[in-house]
């Protein structure tokens, strides 16, 4: 008995009707959700089908690590909803950053990338590829010119971030992307602070696009997950291999988890992201904020890139608070509402400090060159109604004395 599939003709799918229905195959039963198929293995009604299956002669399930009707239905849903020829999906997202890497790098290639960067990516870049003889540079982000500079004849991949974490500085993509293939280079992108719903990398001719399906696709801070997006040339030429054989396989339960998340993900990241353009717009006038970088917002460097990019200005907001660490903290104690949580994404509004979290691990001259002083934090605005928030953060400014 094999799935039937439901999803008809896909093209005919707008992106809305995909984020429900892309994907989806019913069992014979006919079941109106996704069903969980929460099992390690397949078996065969005989020896034949199990050599055909195995020999690839036939279609069909094998073994979890390898395919899952529940994750394959995600992985489906995810490329229709990026416009690419595939998705993989991974436990995390940081199993899915490694694999776009370590499936394909070799020994004595060069990578480039945006400094400004996720913590473990950095760890990747600086301490694991180093070991398997693979060189780095690191650029700043929006500085095309530094791009061009740091191409090698032995550079193979680009990677980068926009926006980046935690300024949220926005990067040209097709300009990058540019510069990438006319140095015969892939490019991958780590697209979860902009999410599948505000930026389709696609259009900007990204090569490979990277998810934290942590963040925004589940969206309600329950599991990990991950997803790789690509044409299906680098999937039969690098990713399955390294995929099947290494297996940072996507729980069946957590895929179901995903394809619950995703359903609502374009209305939860749009009302998200009226929400951050209002804290923002509040932030801009309280005496106690220096800065305030929201893509959304006119005063933002890079705001006419990021419109152009993508559809809103996001749903993170930094900001700057005079005073150093003490103050930041006191205004993070202060809070009632919003939580402190190095997560992000999520249905909850969740603050963190990243000088002293998530870029501890950077040098204090690192930072300051990114931008990341002892006064920044990053807000991740969820769905609670914007005035409650900005009511928190007004009393919290007051109680910092800022
Ligand atoms: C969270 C995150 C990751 C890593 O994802 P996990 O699911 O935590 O492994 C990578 N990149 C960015 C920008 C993230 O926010």
């Amino acid at each position: 008995m094999s799935p039937s599939n439901e999803s008809n003709n896909k093209t005919a799918m707008r992106p809305r009707t995909a984020l429900v229905r892309g994907g989806l195959h019913r069992s014979p039963l006919g079941e109106t959700s996704e069903a969980i198929f929460l099992t390690s293995g397949f078996v065969y009604d005989d020896p034949e089908v199990a050599a055909a299956r195995f020999s690839g002669d036939a279609d069909g399930y094998t073994y979890s690590r390898l395919r899952n009707p529940t994750v394959a239905m995600f992985e489906e849903r995810m490329a229709l909803i990026g416009g690419t020829e595939i998705a993989r999906a991974t436990a995390s997202g940081m199993a899915a950053v490694a694999a776009s890497f370590l499936s394909q790098v070799k020994v004595g290639d060069h990578v480039v990338a945006g400094e400004a960067l996720f913590g473990s990516i950095r760890v990747i870049l600086e301490d694991v590829l180093p070991r398997f003889g693979v060189d780095l540079t690191m650029v700043n982000n929006t500085d095309l010119e530094a791009w061009k500079q740091a191409v090698q004849p032995e550079t193979t991949l680009f990677f980068l971030e926009s926006p980046s974490n935690p300024t949220l500085g926005i990067t040209d993509l097709q300009a990058v992307a540019d510069i990438a293939h006319n140095a015969g280079a892939k490019i991958i992108l780590d697209n979860v602070f902009a999410t599948p719903v505000l930026q389709r990398p696609v259009e900007f001719d990204i090569d490979i696009t990277i998810y934290s399906a942590t963040k925004h696709i589940d969206g309600q801070g329950r599991c990990l997950g991950g997803c790789i997006l690509s044409d299906q040339k680098f999937l039969d030429d690098f990713l399955d291999p390294y995929l099947r054989h290494t297996g940072p396989a996507l729980s069946p339960f957590n895929a179901w988890v995903l394809l619950k998340g995703i359903e609502t993900l374009e209305l939860r990241v749009e009302a998200a992201c009226q929400n951050a353009q209002h804290v923002a717009d509040f932030l801009a006038e309280q005496p106690g904020v220096t800065k305030v970088l929201y893509p959304g917002r006119q005063d933002h460097p890079q705001h006419t890139l990021a419109m152009r990019q993508m559809s809103a200005g996001g749903t993170l907001v930094s900001f700057e608070l005079p005073g150093g660490r003490e103050r930041a903290f006191a205004f993070l104690k202060a809070l009632n509402l919003i939580d402190i949580s190095n997560n992000l994404g999520d249905t909850k509004s969740l603050i963190t400090h990243p000088a002293s979290t998530t870029h501890q691990r950077l040098s204090p001259e690192d930072r300051a060159a990114q931008g990341i002083g002892e006064g920044l934090v990053r807000l991740s605005v969820g769905l609670e109604d914007a005035d409650d928030l900005t009511d928190d953060i007004g009393q919290a400014l007051a109680v910092a004395a800022l």
